[in-house]
């Protein structure tokens, strides 16, 4: 029976593993910085730690205070996992950049991209010292972390894994998701995926559908590839769970813009292959004529797509995977 009262959940200010009780689900606030009237931001965290000892696997949503689905999908992992059988632990932090996820905004308060200016700094700007934090008061404790995201504003993306694919255990990861796609992207600089290598830490990025809502199907893929990464790190006896369609791997991807403003019309659907030379995209002007047609560079597959039709001359088309 859950017991937690949560109108009483103690505030923490650094997430000490070690003073977590066995065997049970806890609750806890972090306090991560203070707002301007001295009011503390508090991070939401979950700690599943089992009956023995084991690694470490955490789990982050919302680091873009847009990308929602990875919200659901921790809280379901908490209602799902049995904590009698779990071995390790597994932090959950459904909600990274707090002050975003408010805003209804992928940027921080200051317009800074967290997951771009990893790993932050202690004595720098209100961004800096967020992810500077963030990073050495949570991430640092995991062994491996799964970071949940979404397309951002005005895209739409396939269940997709982001992984330095040279990392023979972070492939593993990235093949325990039954995504539709993986794609070799060592990871950018200032990424907290990145910043969690750097430390040492076995990371994936995984990419959970569409911004700015709950996706019931997608979600359910993400949850049974947590429940399969704890198999693989032997943290539960659990069976692996892998779909019937194989994922498609590419080495690389790119986003294809337009060089023309206008009305645009993709004509592919999420996850589907595209021949090399075959259209993709049709940009019209206002009164429906035909501008400009753009064609696939190179065989591929879809991993993410605009689906806001007005664009102006540089407007991001699709984000197409190269297939080996
Ligand atoms: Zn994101």
């Amino acid at each position: 029976m859950n017991t937690t009262n949560f109108n009483e959940i103690p505030i923490i200010r650094e997430l000490q593993l070690d003073l977590f009780p066995e065997n049970s689900i806890s609750y806890r606030w972090l306090q991560i910085v203070s707002n301007g009237i001295a009011q503390p931001i508090l991070i939401p965290i979950m700690v599943a730690k089992g009956k023995s000892e084991g690694p470490i696997l955490g789990l982050t949503a919302a680091i873009h205070g847009n990308e929602l689905n990875g919200i659901s999908v921790i809280q379901r992992f908490f209602g799902e996992i049995d904590v009698q059988q779990l071995i390790g632990t597994v932090v959950g932090v459904p909600a990274a950049n707090v002050p975003a996820l408010l805003n209804n905004q992928r940027q921080f308060i200051d317009g800074a991209d967290i997951n771009r200016i990893m790993p932050g700094n202690e004595y720098g700007n209100t961004s800096e010292v967020y992810a500077a934090r963030f990073l050495n008061r949570i991430i640092k404790q995991f062994d491996y972390l799964l970071d949940l995201h979404t397309a951002s504003f005005g895209r739409v993306n396939s269940y997709y894994i982001r992984a330095d694919l040279s990392s023979i255990v972070a492939r593993e990861l990235a093949k325990l998701q039954n995504p539709q796609i993986i794609l070799n992207a060592p990871p950018k600089d200032g990424t907290l995926r990145g910043a969690a290598a750097d430390l040492g830490i076995d990371a994936i990025t995984i990419e959970v559908g569409d911004p700015n809502r709950f996706q019931t199907g997608i979600i359910r893929s993400s949850l049974t590839g947590i429940f399969n990464t704890l198999s693989y790190l032997k943290m539960s006896e659990e069976p692996i769970e892998m779909g019937d369609e194989k994922w498609l791997e590419c080495d690389s991807s790119q986003w294809l813009y337009s060089d023309r403003g206008g009305v645009i019309t993709i004509h592919h659907s999420l996850a589907q292959r595209v021949a090399k030379r075959e259209k993709i995209a049709t940009v019209r002007n206002i009164f429906g004529k035909k501008i400009k047609e753009y064609y696939a560079p190179y065989s591929g597959v879809v991993i993410g797509k605009s689906n806001h039709p007005i664009g102006q001359t540089g407007s991001r088309l699709i984000h197409l995977g190269k297939l080996n």
